[in-house]
């Protein structure tokens, strides 16, 4: 049965989106909207808008966009009806009984893995109160952790036996299917029997932010007993990933949103220590590498992280790439350096909470500890060692999104290594280019892969380079002549359906905002009624910025405009508490207002600004077509690869076209 429209009218109305997002993403207010970092594609800087006065969300680094409904089924991968049935619950809206009967099953299926998991946590937690886990309790004091840490955590024994927690879970009511799926189980290859994944083991349920039980990590009891692993985990599965869990994160929740900062540590027992001693803002990436995956978790929740990882050379390796990938994320990053041999459970058991305490609050900057390194590393003993260390050091640099922390951490180099901040700078700008160069090769290539395999598609061959072949002699054969009409129409729609994925191209090949957006949203941000100037007599909509970040400062700056003066109305909501864009701030207090370009003008009279602004436009427009023509050039080497003369020969009159344009645009600036 459908739900009936006026329901889901009531649905939309009712629901608010700002709060529905907020589950999923940490959003900031921003005048009458608000802004984080969009969920739907990996960003430093956020671009992902909510409206809740129009109750749609949109993003314009990846075009994303859509009401509370859409971003339900995009985010939560459900199904129309899903989505509304699962807003209709948070409204209190009851809907007619059997409405999207379909999707039930599906849905089924996780819902019995996360009940087998509830039931194993109990069964557990159980046992180590037992007659089974009086070892397993031992082990627990033995390691000093309390009953009530015990408790907040829902520890637990598996006994040691090949079905004892299957046949416990199977007597109340779950599947075969329901144990593999929540990975408690394994399968004998040969034999197809079933096995207890976890036996003998002290077990740590793993849970999501909402708290449920969504894997295990279990640790051997006996440190002798080198035969197996020191600690097994859950294997990916329906309802575990591995890479985006973080353990503790359920309890460490509100301690993260309210202290603002995290720690994280490597191990269970680091996290469980460094709990009981009263820092509940612990979380911990056991059982792999630090990932994008897990940051961006735990940046839903704070946006300050303290890493503490064990002093060995493993551990020092880990925390330089767990510092670079934070960074990347936007954390502000610090780190907490170790004795040899201690983590933070050693420290914490051995010298008490005030040790790691007293630790925390001297933990080092990313240039210190990157400074301290190097000279560990005997670096800086030399010439050519410091110039190796300071090319890592504006490497993670390069990978701060935000401008002015970026200005900042470079005069603390430049004031550490007694450098020259132009030296850096210079530096720094080699880094970026370099990296913007190797992220667009990086796309062209998935690109021509990907169209490869749409060419593909269609042939059931073995191998992409088979199929790339195949499908190449396809397109040969099917073509009659060039001269043939049909065929040149099919290439043209080829084209323009490549043509379809431009503006989003664009915006990935210009992550870093160009000076020309700068410059104008500068003007718009300083000169009263600029803004209302751009959008009245230019016709400029936030779409005509290159970059998201243009795009959404340009919301930000026009929304801030209504009575004219949008600095003075930002600095107001700064002082009343609102977050400030930090690059809005960048933009109002650079000096150089306006540009030297145009140092013959007076800006202070309206006519000259005017010429300014449409300079500035211009110069827009200029890098507009030259991205598009990169983004042409592309498609032309892939089509010259595949012999594809039709297209070819379209994409070459589309480059002269542009070429013509640009020409045109060039001639209307202000100096060449
Ligand atoms: P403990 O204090 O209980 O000995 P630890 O946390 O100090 O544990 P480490 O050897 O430092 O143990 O390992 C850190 C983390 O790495 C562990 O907590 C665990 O998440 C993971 N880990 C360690 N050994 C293994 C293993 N054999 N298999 C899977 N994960 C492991
Ligand atoms: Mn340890």
């Amino acid at each position: 049965m459908r739900i009936p429209e006026h329901i889901i009218e009531q649905i939309r109305h009712d629901t608010d989106i700002v709060e529905v997002i907020s589950d999923f993403v940490a959003l900031k207010k921003r005048g009458r909207n608000y802004l984080g970092l969009c969920p739907f594609h990996s960003e430093k800087t956020p671009s992902f808008n909510v409206l809740p006065e129009k109750g749609i969300f949109k993003c314009f680094g990846c075009g994303k966009g859509g009401d509370a409904i859409t971003f339900i089924r995009e985010h939560q991968k459900m199904s129309y009806v899903e989505a509304v049935k699962l807003l209709a619950e948070r409204l209190g809206i009851a809907l007619p009984e059997d409405a999207g009967e379909q999707s039930h099953s599906e849905n089924n299926r996780y819902e019995n893995a996360y009940n087998a998991l509830r039931f194993a946590g109990n069964f557990f937690y159980k046992n180590l109160y037992g007659e089974l886990g009086s070892d397993a309790l031992d082990y627990v004091r033995m390691r000093g952790f309390t009953e009530e840490t015990v408790k907040k955590f829902a520890l637990g024994f598996a006994p040691d036996n090949f079905n004892a927690t299957m046949t416990e879970l199977q007597a109340l009511g779950v599947s075969e299917e329901a144990l593999v799926d929540a990975g408690l189980v394994g399968k004998k290859e040969e034999t197809g029997r079933m096995y207890d994944r976890f036996r003998g083991r002290l077990m740590f349920p793993i849970q999501n932010p909402t708290g449920r039980v969504i894997g295990f990590g279990g640790r051997r009891m006996s440190d002798d007993d080198k035969s197996s692993a020191k600690y097994l985990n859950s294997p990916q599965s329906l309802v575990y990933n591995k890479s985006e869990v973080l353990y503790g994160i359920f309890q460490a929740k509100d301690a993260l949103r309210k202290l603002e900062y995290g720690i994280l540590v490597e191990g269970y027992a680091d996290l469980l220590s460094v709990s009981q001693a009263g820092f509940q803002n612990v979380v911990a990436s056991s059982g792999t590498a630090l990932t994008k995956e897990q940051l961006r978790l735990l940046s839903r929740f704070c946006k300050r992280l303290k890493i503490v990882y064990d002093s060995d050379k493993a551990g020092v390796n880990a925390a330089l790439r767990g510092l670079d990938l934070a960074v990347e994320e936007g954390f502000d990053v610090e780190i907490v350096r170790l004795p040899d041999g201690d983590d933070p459970d050693s420290i914490i058991q051995r010298d008490g909470a005030d040790a790691f305490q007293h630790r925390l609050q001297t933990a080092l900057s990313l240039v210190d500890f990157k400074g301290e390194i190097f000279r560990e590393q005997g670096l800086l003993a030399t010439p050519t060692g410091k110039v190796e260390a300071v090319r890592s050091m504006m490497e993670t640099i390069a990978k701060v999104p935000d401008r002015i922390k970026r200005d900042f951490m470079i005069q603390s180099v430049a004031m550490r290594f007694a450098l020259r901040e132009e030296d850096l700078y210079e530096e720094l700008t080699k880094i970026l280019r370099r990296n913007q160069f190797s992220d667009a090769k990086e796309r062209s290539r998935a690109r021509a892969q990907e169209e490869r395999q749409d060419a593909a598609s269609d042939a059931p061959f073995e191998t992409t380079a088979q199929a790339g072949e195949q499908a190449k002699l396809l397109r040969l054969e099917e073509k009659p002549s060039s001269e043939d009409r049909t065929n040149t129409a099919s290439s043209a729609t080829a084209l323009q359906r490549s043509n379809e994925r431009f503006p989003q191209e664009f915006t990935q090949a210009a992550q870093q905002i160009f000076p020309e957006e700068e410059e104008l949203l500068r003007l718009a941000l300083t000169v009263e009624g600029a803004c209302a100037y751009m959008k009245q007599k230019m016709g400029i909509t936030e779409e005509f910025f290159l970059t998201a970040e243009a795009k959404t400062l340009f919301i930000i700056i026009d929304e801030a405009s209504q009575n004219g003066k949008p600095l003075e109305t930002l600095l107001r909501l700064a002082a009343e508490g609102e977050d400030l864009h930090s690059s809005i701030a960048g933009l109002a207090i650079r000096r150089e207002t306006p540009s030297e370009r145009w140092r013959n003008f007076n800006v202070e009279i309206a006519e000259d600004l005017a010429r300014v602004m449409r300079d500035c436009v211009h110069r827009v427009m200029m890098r507009t077509l030259d991205l598009e023509l990169a983004v042409l050039h592309d498609h032309l080497k892939v089509a010259e690869i595949a012999d594809d003369g039709d297209s070819s020969s379209v994409l070459l009159r589309q480059i002269l076209e542009l070429d013509t344009k640009k020409r045109d645009v060039r001639a209307l600036l202000v100096t060449h």
